[in-house]
């Protein structure tokens, strides 16, 4: 299939990318960068501003990826700039604590009840690293269960089955991993209480912890099953007349708070990319989780590199120099990261109800839209979404786990992304990565992108 559209000139980034793969593997310092999956080189950027990405040949482009989910105030947000200007002056780094660390971690307990204590290190990976050798120090094992299609940084043992560019290349693991460390992870189906159940019965007292992505953003979005709502019982009475099922009584993630407690293990949520993005107490919040340790990251930095592990204080202080866990970073708690993190979580706080509110009636608008279009031309897409974060299925049917979202036709997927970046709409390049927007995006975007779409499963349909 060929796009009828005429592709903007990218003759720099061409080169950019030529000179960019003398030096780095594939070009990039991420994998997913390099637009694999959809084909066609990337764009290089030069700036951006608000919704919209300008790239080195002067092309500008709405983004629906937002550096992975950090930018949910939109590029260069005059606060967050102003932030990390101030802090700059007064030096980058100092290797000792600074005031604005408890600044940051005051706002990040009052949305967070479950995080007690916590801890700042410089990316997701570690993260969730630092919260799963917490795990097993806490409770003297060493099983790990993840789910199919999460994606929790890359450290070894959670690379088993993973999600974002492990999902997106196809790759069961990753070369390097040790057996013996892949064998520590138990990769399970996404939104399968049974299969918990049957974990926990074949490992008894030997799994250390549940780790989960408590909306999945990184097969693409799936949400958790929900439990049952008694309000809507006349509803679900209704659909079982006509062959539906009525939903279990209990969600998902609640399942999984329950059998974490009977079995003395601890449930760690993984809220990288849904912290502050679902609302400002994430999908704990959005689910009445109460986990044992939280992870956050992207958005918590405000586009600088930033990462949080924390939960319950017994758990937390077993790490050094309190206690026998060793966890430490030099750039840990950085002052421009600080800065950046404070400025943002504290305008989502000063406008919470109004910013929430916005970014979902925004992300419903254009993804309802999109999703529209792909109906009317016949071309086959189902949607998940959750607030401001979003997948298009390029197939039909409901994707409720990762078996069900690699059925996907990637490659209608990559032609609809190509179709669209030469249009100046830039999504994320990759069926397994969710789309996001910022409150930034109005209602002018939010129309040309829905133009775009009409257009580019037109190309689809008649190529
Ligand atoms: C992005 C992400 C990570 C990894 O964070 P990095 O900062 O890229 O290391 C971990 N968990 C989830 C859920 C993520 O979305």
């Amino acid at each position: 299939m060929s796009s009828r559209l005429p592709a903007p000139v990218r003759t720099r980034s061409e080169a950019l990318q030529q000179r960019a793969e003398r030096f780095f593997p594939g070009g990039v310092n991420s994998p997913v960068r390099a637009f694999g999956a959809v084909g066609g080189g990337p764009p290089f950027i030069e700036s951006a501003q608000g919704a919209w990405i300008t790239d080195a040949d002067g092309n500008r482009y709405i983004d629906y990826f937002g550096s992975w989910g950090p930018m949910i105030l939109g590029h260069a947000f005059p606060p967050v700039v102003e932030a990390i200007e101030r802090a700059a002056r007064n030096s980058a780094s100092f290797g000792a604590s600074t005031s604005a660390e408890a600044d940051l971690a005051e706002r990040i307990t009052a949305c967070y009840p479950a995080i007690e204590k916590l801890r700042f290190v410089s990316s997701g990976t570690e993260a969730t690293m630092s919260a799963i050798r917490l795990a097993r120090a806490a409770t003297r094992r060493k099983i790990i269960v993840k789910f199919e299609g999460c994606y929790h940084g890359h450290s070894d043992g959670l690379l088993v089955k993973a999600g974002s560019g492990v999902a997106t290349f196809g790759i069961p693991g990753s070369a390097g991993v040790p057996e013996e460390i892949a064998a520590l992870t138990l990769a399970l189906p996404f939104n399968d209480i049974p299969a918990v159940e049957a974990a926990f019965d074949a490992h008894p007292d030997q799994i250390a912890a549940i780790i989960v992505e408590p909306i999945v953003g990184n097969a693409g979005c799936i949400p958790p099953a929900a439990g049952y709502n008694p309000s809507l019982h006349k509803l679900y009475e209704a659909s079982a007349r006509f062959g539906g099922s009525i939903p279990p009584a209990e969600g998902f993630l609640a399942g999984l708070r329950r059998i974490a407690a009977r079995h003395g293990a601890l449930l760690i949520v993984d809220e990288v990319m849904t912290g502050f993005r679902v609302g400002l107490g994430g999908a704990c919040e959005m689910y009445s989780l109460e986990p044992d340790l939280v992870t956050l990251g992207k958005i918590v930095g405000g586009g600088l590199p930033v990462g949080v592990f924390g939960g319950k204080r017994a758990f937390m202080e077993m790490l050094a120099p309190l206690g026998p866990v060793y966890q430490a970073g030099t750039l840990s708690g950085n002052p421009l990261a600080m800065a950046a993190g404070l400025a943002t979580i504290s305008h989502l706080q000063a406008n919470a109800e109004q910013i929430y509110a916005q970014l979902s009636a925004s992300a419903a608008a254009v993804a309802d839209g999109v999703a529209q279009e792909a109906f009317n031309a016949n071309v086959p897409v189902g949607l998940n979404r959750v607030g401001s974060m979003w997948t298009w299925f390029f197939k039909l049917g409901p994707v409720t786990n990762y078996e069900q979202a690699a059925k996907s036709d990637t490659a209608a997927f990559g032609h609809f992304h190509r179709a669209m970046l030469d249009q100046g709409i830039w999504l994320p390049p990759s069926q397994f990565e969710a789309a996001f927007l910022s409150t930034a995006h109005g209602e002018e975007e939010i129309a040309a992108t829905i133009a775009s779409a009409r257009n580019a499963f037109q190309s689809m349909t008649t190529a």
